[in-house]
């Protein structure tokens, strides 16, 4: 039995990795400030003596003794990292040193879960790990661009000149059950908004694409990551290549849902990129991952979860 640190393990992804080291038969130590996660989200493990809730910030130091860690802390969705903007670069900096001194101290592997907002608004398509992006360094989205791409220089300096095994994945646009309500994303906005039969908010003329990976498919990914031969580093794209434009997803949800919502467009934030696919060629081959979950089976999960939690809320 192995002693994992979670690290945002009360949030949308955390929750499922928790969740799944646990059936793999680990002791999981969650570690959450509930900024945007919540304790429903684990309420379902707090009875389960191998796993261990922690409230903290990573900004703060803590010493803890673990194995492995996964560090998901961060808010995930552009409304929630816009509304703490300076809290997200000291989560990626200050908050990935604190956990990079775990890491150092327990002789602990560490996963950085790091994003396809790396990349920026990409001018390479699909996205592979060897391109270096067109992040906006002064943008609105820059906390959280510049903050992950601080954290992935972090995690790779402590790599060589502090000996930490430290592993990188790139997260590309990822959705299921447990997505926060609120938090603005496009699957839990549209879905919300269709099941209540409110206009559905199409940002722009809806071009723009983006790719979706089932939680389900991520966790798997996550995991095969941190499980694979120490010279495998990273990073490393996990995500669907599936391709789709946010107005054909609008219309998905509609149909899926028989909504009577109708489209609206609204105005395109400022650096929203304009296309978005993973190359998961490397991960196919160093891992033998790749995800499994269509979209219409991921959506349908999901758009049952939010019937539910709307009842519920
Ligand atoms: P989420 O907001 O649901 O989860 C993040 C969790 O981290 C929350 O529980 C939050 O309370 C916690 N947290 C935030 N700041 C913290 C801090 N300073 N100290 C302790 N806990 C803190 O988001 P998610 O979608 O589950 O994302 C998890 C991780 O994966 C994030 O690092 C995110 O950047 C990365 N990621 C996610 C996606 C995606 O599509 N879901 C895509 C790319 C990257
Ligand atoms: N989007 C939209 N309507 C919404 C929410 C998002 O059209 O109500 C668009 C957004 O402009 C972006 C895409 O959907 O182009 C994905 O947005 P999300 O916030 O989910 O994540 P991102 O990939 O931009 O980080």
């Amino acid at each position: 039995m192995k002693r994992i640190l979670v690290t945002g393990g009360a949030g949308f992804l955390g929750s499922h990795l928790c969740e799944s080291l646990l059936k793999d038969g680990h002791y999981v130590v969650c570690l959450d400030n509930f900024l945007t996660g919540t304790k429903d989200n684990i309420n379902h493990l707090l009875n389960n003596q191998h796993f261990e809730l922690i409230r903290h910030d990573i900004v703060n130091p803590v010493y803890l003794e673990v194995d492995e860690i996964y560090n998901m802390a961060c808010p995930a969705s552009p409304l929630h990292y816009q509304q703490n903007p300076i809290k997200t670069v000291k989560t990626n900096v200050i908050g990935v040193i604190n956990v990079l001194g775990i890491a150092k101290r327990a002789k602990a592997k560490i996963l950085q879960a790091s994003t396809s907002e790396v990349y920026g608004d990409p001018d390479v398509h699909p996205q592979t790990e060897s391109y270096w992006g067109r992040v906006n360094p002064i943008g609105i989205r820059s906390c959280y661009d510049e903050g992950k791409r601080a954290a992935e220089c972090l995690m790779m300096d402590y790599r060589r000149h502090n000996a930490v095994n430290s592993k990188i994945v790139r997260i590309f646009n990822t959705y299921g059950p447990r997505m926060a309500i609120n938090d603005g994303r496009v699957v839990s906005n549209f879905i919300i908004q269709a099941l209540q039969g409110a206009d559905i908010t199409v940002y722009g003329k809806g071009t723009q694409t983006r790719s979706f990976c089932y939680v389900d498919d991520m966790i798997k990914g996550l995991i095969a990551m941190m499980n694979s031969p120490d010279d495998f580093f990273g990073p490393v794209n996990l995500g669907n290549p599936w391709e789709f434009s946010i107005l054909e997803l609008a219309q998905k949800v509609i149909k899926m849902t028989k909504s009577k919502s109708k489209i609206v467009f609204c105005d395109l934030p400022m650096d929203d990129p304009a296309q978005r696919k993973p190359d998961i060629s490397l991960a196919a081959q160093k891992l033998g991952w790749k995800p499994v979950v269509d979209l219409d089976t991921g959506m349908e999960t999901t758009i049952e979860y939010f019937n539910t939690a709307l009842k519920l809320s």
